[in-house]
Formats: structure tokens, sequence, C-alpha cells
């Protein structure tokens, strides 16, 4: 005897379920609309759903909601690339946000420490705000001391970009782009750059990041996410335990550059080559620690040779209540740790609660500070014959 795979016969089949699709578009007229616009997920479906979330200088800006197929959302609005929530599980199955934000545009517009946005054109600083590109020599917007931070004044984090939904098998993305105008902030060059966000059906954000210039220029790229694994508004980071796959450090002076020296780790409260929580030894009378008012130091990854650009498992965060991890993989060849030293009790966010120091913490993947001027570190110049690529994937899940 064969084993039929169907009670019905296919054209009965059909017919059955073309009624049942009938019906059903008839009784859920939402489910029509969703089906009509067919990009459009129906509430928590996997897929991109987006909205008008205002203006800023006349610009429009859209907030997206990318939904994967276990539930994780993530929100990203073309403002600045910024990551507004992340909504998470934990070993339970509760969901919470771990990232730093707010609700609303008006929120970021009013300014804050670099929630989770796109940072550039240089991310972190350079010193007094200059360097030489072929003897000649650039002055860059001074917005931190006497140095130049993340970009300048209005960086890539307070542009309004060109976004485009892109999903593929098991991902669903937003592709953000613009060109940064030659000499903007003071940088040289017309740049070229699309930073694609994905989320996966893996519980992975991945940030592409990409730019081509038509003069040589200084490009560092990264992502500014502040993180507080047992929900954002939910106090303290100290019990974070933190593994950073760097034997070296670069020390830094007290207006938070680098002296040039490549430092080992080992025997000081920088060796987080093994967990250690972050609140362990954040304290603790080290000159460097007292210079950064905490954690706020590059990292030099340990990688095979400087010219290294694998992907490669940089850091990984374990939330011991909750359970919840976060596993940072990158190409680049530094992680900024920045444990949230200046939050200082200035921002509400999204959960109502008020940022204090120490409430969340960056990892921010990257080149090193100030390396237009340290030719010992990994060069951060791109030609207009060059393409600059890089790929950072921060991987969720519980243990
Ligand atoms: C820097 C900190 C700075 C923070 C917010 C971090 O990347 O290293 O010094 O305070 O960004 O601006």
């Amino acid at each position: 005897m064969t084993k039929s795979r169907s009670r019905f016969s296919y054209p009965t089949r059909a017919a059955f379920l073309g009624t049942l699709f009938a019906v059903l578009l008839a009784a859920f007229p939402l489910a029509r609309m969703s089906a009509a616009q067919d990009a459009t997920p129906m509430a928590g479906q996997a897929g991109i759903t987006s909205e008008s979330w205002g203006e800023s200088d006349g610009e429009d800006v859209t907030l997206y909601t990318l939904t994967n197929a276990n539930g994780m959302e993530v929100k990203i609005t073309n403002y600045g690339g910024i990551i507004t929530s992340v909504v998470v599980p934990d070993r339970d199955g509760n969901m919470e946000d771990v990232t730093l934000g707010f609700t609303t545009l008006d929120e970021y517009l009013e300014g804050h420490p670099y929630f989770g946005n796109i940072t550039g054109r240089y991310a972190n600083r350079i010193a007094r705000g200059t360097f030489d590109i072929d003897d000649e020599k650039f002055y860059l917007a001074l917005n931190n001391g006497p140095n130049t931070l993340h970009g300048g004044e209005k960086g890539f984090d307070k542009q309004v970009w060109a976004a485009e939904e892109v999903s593929g098998e098991g991902e669903v993305g937003v592709k953000l782009s613009r060109v940064s105008p030659d000499m903007e902030e003071g940088y040289p060059g017309n740049l070229d750059v699309d930073v694609t966000y994905t989320l996966t059906d893996n519980d992975e954000i991945r940030i592409d990041y990409h730019a081509t210039t038509d003069e040589p220029t200084h490009v560092n790229l990264t992502n500014h996410a502040y993180w507080n694994l047992a929900g954002e508004g939910s106090g303290s980071t100290d019990n974070h335990e933190l593994t950073l796959m760097a034997s070296n450090y670069t020390p830094v002076d007290e207006n938070l550059i680098p002296t040039g020296e490549i430092a080992p780790v080992a025997g000081t409260p920088f060796d987080f080559t093994t967990p250690h929580p972050i609140g362990e030894r954040v304290r603790d009378d080290f000159d460097q620690l007292v210079l950064g008012h905490g954690y706020d130091h590059n990292f030099v990854l340990d990688r095979e040779s400087p010219d290294d650009t694998t992907l490669m498992v940089a850091a990984r965060v374990v939330e011991p209540e909750s359970g919840r991890t976060l596993e940072i993989s990158t190409t680049e060849p530094g992680i900024q740790f920045y444990s949230g030293n200046f939050l200082d009790a200035t921002e509400v966010g999204a959960s109502g609660k008020m940022y204090r120091q120490g409430d969340g913490f960056a990892l921010e993947t990257q080149h090193y500070p100030n390396s237009p001027n340290e030719p010992g570190f990994p060069s951060t110049l791109l030609e207009p014959d060059e393409e600059f690529n890089s790929t950072t994937v921060y991987a969720f899940s519980v243990s």
C-alpha cells in the first residue's frame, strides 16, 4: 500500500486553502493589509516595520523595528544610525531592552553621550584635532577639550542617513548611507559611506561598514551602544563578567590620548583575559584607572599579525543573574572598553530611570585612538583606490 501525503487530492486541497485564505482575509483586515504590503509583518512576526519618527533639520526621520524568528527585536533609526532598543530574553524567557536609549527622537536631538549611534568619521579621539596627510595639515572641529572626539561637533551620529530595507534568508536588515562631504568637520575627501545593520535568526546583530573616498582621508567607524544585560535602567553593571581577548592595551595621558605605548595587561586591573566582574577592580588605585575615571581605554586584540582582519571574538559579557550573554566579534584591531564613567544622571532612559555612572558600558570595536598621529599604530588612512570594510557582530545568548 502506498502512503498518501494528504487526505485531499491537489485540486481539492488548493480550493480548500483558497477558501480558507479568503475567509481569513475577510475576518482580519490587518492581515489583508500586511499581505498587500508584503514586507510589513504583523506585530511580533519576523520582518521589518517602519514608522515616521519626526524630523531633524527638516529631514524626515524613520524608526525601523527588526524582528527575528525567535522574537528578538531591535529598533534602529536613520538619525545617527542609532540602535534605540535591543530586546532579548533571559534564561527564563523574560524579555528586556538591554541597550541604553530613549523612546523619542526629541530626546536624542537634545543631546546624549553617543547612545547606540554610528560614530565617525573618526571614532574616538584625535589629539589636538589635527593630522598631516602628504605634508598637508588638517584641522578638525575640537569638541573634547583640546581634542576631537567621535567625528567632531556634528559627526555621523547627528546626521540623517538615507535608508533602505534589506533582507536575506534568515535575516532582516537596514542599509544606511550618506556622502560625508569634503572638509565636513575638517576631514578631507568626499566619503561615500554605508552601514548595514542586520538581525539574524541566530540572535545576532551584524554591522557591516563600507566606505570609499576621492581623496586620502582618515576613517574609523564604530557603533557606540551602551549595554546593561540586566535591562537598561536596572542600575549598575558592576556585576557583569567581562572577558577581553586582549593581552595588551594602550595607556593614555590626562586627555585620554594614547601615549603610544602598547602595554601588557598582565598583573593589572586591565587583565580581562579571564572573566572578571567589571566592578571588581574599577575602583583600584591604579594610575590608568584614575586618569580614565574608570575604564576608558583601547584594548589591543590578540591577532596573529597587525594585518590580520579575520572576524575574531573580541569580547564576551555575562550577566550572572539573568544569564544574558553578549559576545562581540570584529574584524578591527582594537576595542574601547568604556565603563560609562561620565553617565551622570542627566539622562532618563526608556524605562523612566536615570542613568548613573556605570549603569551601562560600551565596547567599541575600532582602530586605536589617535592613529593618524601614531605611525606605530595600524593605519586608518583610506586612499581613493581603496575600500574601507569592517564588520562587527553582537551575538546574544543565555548561559
Ligand atoms: C569615550 C569616552 C566618552 C564617551 C562618551 C567613549 O567612547 O572613550 O571618553 O566620554 O565615549 O562620549
